[in-house]
């Protein structure tokens, strides 16, 4: 086992920097290791990035900070899973849910699956994910994917929460454990005679020193790139989307509810992101289709906004460096590479990459790790082109080329042949071993929300052949359990008064 290093310094101070100060200083600080994390509020922090996947809840487990401490902090609130409208005109299919997995929705899930096949090879049976899970029912039912104490599955849930504020908390909290924070504008970084880096040179003429850096300096990736000149692998080929436009606007009277929403729009697609205090909106789109001020005035059309609704643009790099973990340089977050929002993933690669770092260190793996990480953000890509290749859109030229685009991996072309082919689709990812970026369900609960079936006039009634799926009884298993749910706003309330 190797011993930690004596010294981590960290640059960039945005979500990226203290959740990895966070994690390495609770794993290594009882060794001597010293954490330092060093940014500049001159440059700042890119300060969107505001849905989170389970995982986040893993994190805070993980440092020991309740939902209690940090919710109502960070005008969070719960998130049972995204709801996609917009991306499919087939009657039916205007909407679909994408739910967290629970486990209670091991009970349906059986049946989903045999009914989407049954479908995929001509059946006219129900094969609508929304009829199936749980987490729908509670998102849209104005409920708290929060299960009473005594309900006896997992429930798994993620947030949103405001990205500033979940900055400053992380800062608060480190500080107060001992990461030394240190503001300072790093102009240079030195390298040594083995080209290991040996020090980051602040612009007022201070030197840092370490054993081990990370670079968390967001899309500017300051060593890793700038120093180390590891290269950037860009995504553009497949996903095209390269800018967005963010806003901000009020909470509707009917408060928040539990899931994010990603409605398809002319070259892309917008975000809708309630907190406790507003709603964080933003539309994702590609400049090769659709110019900054068409796509401001779109966003501003979709969300009923004037003409002086104070917008922010925002670049996006999207892509990943070839390896993570580079001579004495760890990168992270946007640095280390980025796929854009649509299923909000970066704060759990973070979370991955940092965990899976603190193992590879231990073992002294590198290579593996490198190939792990560099895995997760191919597997994290499919599921993310799979949005696009099988959307049913095809009323501009963006989407003309997005669901015509021939520059798939050979894994997922596999996955989406098993699809139109009536294979089993749950077996293909098992045998690729993609079921940790995503599930089964997430991939069936895509390609049949959108409706990617036979046309219905083709459809013929199940037959003797098809086991009967009892759909009243789905959906009193359904309603019954979503019952057991408290509603969003009482949830939150409940947070705010134990805080
Ligand atoms: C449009 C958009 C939407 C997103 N939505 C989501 C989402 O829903 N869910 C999700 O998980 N993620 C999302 N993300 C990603 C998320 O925003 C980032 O992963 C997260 O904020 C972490 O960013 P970061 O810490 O890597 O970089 P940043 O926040 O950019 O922080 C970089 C830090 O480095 C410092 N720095 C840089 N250079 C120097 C220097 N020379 N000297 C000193 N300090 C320096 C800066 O001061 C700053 O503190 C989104 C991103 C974009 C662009």
């Amino acid at each position: 086992m190797a011993k930690p290093p004596r010294s981590v310094v960290i640059l960039g101070g945005g979500t990226a920097g203290w959740m990895t100060a966070s994690l390495l200083h609770r794993r290594w600080s009882a060794f001597g290791c010293e954490v330092s994390l060093i940014e500049s509020s001159e440059i700042g922090i890119v300060g969107v990035g505001e849905g989170s996947t389970p995982q986040l809840k893993a994190f805070f487990d993980d440092i020991g900070v309740s939902e209690t401490e940090w919710m109502p902090r960070c005008n969070a609130t719960y998130k049972a899973g995204i709801e996609f409208a917009g991306w499919s005109d087939r009657p039916g299919h205007e909407h679909y849910f994408h739910p967290f997995p629970t486990e209670v929705d091991g009970f349906t899930q059986p049946r989903f699956f045999y009914a989407t096949r049954a479908r995929r090879t001509g059946r006219d049976v129900t094969a609508h994910p929304d009829a199936y899970f749980v987490p729908t029912r509670i998102a849209r039912g104005g409920l708290a994917p929060v299960a009473p104490p005594n309900f006896p599955f997992l429930v798994s849930y993620g947030y949103h929460f405001d990205a500033q504020l979940i900055g400053s908390f992380l800062k608060e909290l480190g500080v107060g454990r001992g990461i030394r924070h240190i503001e300072a504008r790093i102009a240079s970084v030195e390298l040594d005679k083995k080209g290991d880096v040996a020090a980051l040179l602040a612009e007022d003429g201070r030197r840092f020193e370490a054993d081990l850096f990370v670079d968390a300096s967001g899309f500017r990736a300051a060593i890793i790139e700038g120093a180390l000149n590891e290269p950037h692998r860009p995504f553009g080929a497949n996903l095209f989307n390269d800018r967005a436009v963010v806003t901000r606007t009020p909470l509707p009277k009917k408060g928040a509810k539990a899931c994010t929403r990603s409605t398809a729009a002319s070259a892309g697609w917008i975000w809708s992101i309630p907190l406790t205090n507003r709603i964080g909106n933003g539309y994702v789109y590609s400049s090769r289709y659709i110019d900054a001020d068409a796509a401001a005035a779109e966003l501003r059309a979709h969300l009923g906004l004037g003409e002086d609704a104070e917008l922010r643009e925002l670049t996006m790099k999207c892509g990943r460096i070839e390896r993570s973990w580079v001579r004495n340089c760890l990168a992270v977050g946007l640095a280390q590479g980025f796929l854009e929002p649509l299923e909000a993933t970066a704060l759990h690669v973070v979370m991955a990459t940092v965990n899976a770092f603190l193992d590879a260190w231990a073992k002294d793996d590198r290579e593996a790790f490198n190939a792990a990480i560099a895995r997760r953000y191919e597997g994290i890509r499919d599921y993310i082109v799979a949005h696009y290749r099988t959307a049913l859109r095809r009323d501009t030229d963006y989407w003309r080329d997005a669901t015509g685009m021939d520059s798939l991996s050979d894994s997922l072309k596999s996955v989406i042949t098993a699809w139109f082919t009536g294979a089993d689709v749950e077996q293909e990812v098992l045998r690729q071993d993609i079921q940790g970026y995503y599930s089964p369900v997430s991939w069936h609960c895509m390609l049949a929300g959108y409706g990617n079936f036979p046309d219905q006039a083709l459809l013929k009634p199940p037959g003797p052949d098809i086991a009967p799926i009892d759909m009243a009884e789905i959906e009193r298993f359904v309603a019954g359990c979503a019952m057991n749910f408290p509603t969003h706003a009482e949830a939150l309330e409940r947070l705010k008064e134990a805080a």
